[in-house]
């Protein structure tokens, strides 16, 4: 079993990487936003309550999010590995991660690779994607900046708590799509347990 956690700022491509990651290495992509958007689209009770948070570009509370994480990883028994997009995005959400790992799946975390972006060209990237996305969170430029507040704010600090156990890789995140794979799929194949 392998735990690959992506991490990055808002439109640092840890999406877009990790589908393909996840293809190559037969691993199960696990993405916190996609999920809350699925529950939106479903008009859940879980997409109801996560929509007031998402739209503003604020963080879904904790508690809700890692219910929603226990959940998925539940639900997929007997995988290779998963790569993780958008959890976790708090010092607390890194801590109940590894107790989730530890309880269902006697594991941890492998690796955290880390993409980074500069904050303009974060935003033009996800200006550019809103074209398409039809993510209200990504159509107006106030929350977006909101995201990437969030993400200094609260989220850069977990970096503390995966450099504390050596597991933390910082890696460029700008540059082609293909070579920035083969640069993630380098750091997965060091820690890798195929
Ligand atoms: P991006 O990385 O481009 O911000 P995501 O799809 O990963 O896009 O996340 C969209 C929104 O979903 C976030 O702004 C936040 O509101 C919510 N979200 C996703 N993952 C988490 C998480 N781990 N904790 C709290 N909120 C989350």
């Amino acid at each position: 079993m392998t735990i690959i956690v992506l991490f990055g700022p808002p439109g640092s491509g840890k999406g877009t990487q990790a589908q393909v990651l996840a293809q190559k290495f037969g691993f199960k992509h696990v993405s916190t936003g996609d999920l809350f958007r699925y529950n939106m689209k479903n008009n859940t009770p879980l997409g109801q309550e996560a929509k007031s948070y998402m739209d503003k570009g604020e963080l879904v509370p904790d508690e809700l999010t890692t219910k929603m994480l226990k959940d998925e990883l539940q639900r997929n028994p007997d995988q290779k590995g998963f790569i993780l997009d958008g959890y976790p995005r708090t010092t607390s959400q890194a801590k109940a991660l590894d107790s989730l790992l530890e309880e269902l799946l006697q594991s941890g975390v492998d690796i955290t690779l880390a993409l980074s972006v500069e904050d303009e060209i974060l935003v033009e990237r996800i200006k550019k994607r809103s074209l398409d996305s039809g993510r209200a969170d990504d159509a107006d430029e106030n929350i977006i900046r909101n995201r990437i507040k969030e993400y200094y704010d609260k989220t850069a600090i977990v970096s503390e708590h995966y450099k504390a156990q050596n597991k933390w890789v910082d890696l460029e995140g700008v540059g082609e799509i293909d070579e920035i794979t083969q640069v993630l799929s380098k750091e997965i194949e060091k820690v890798s347990s195929l």
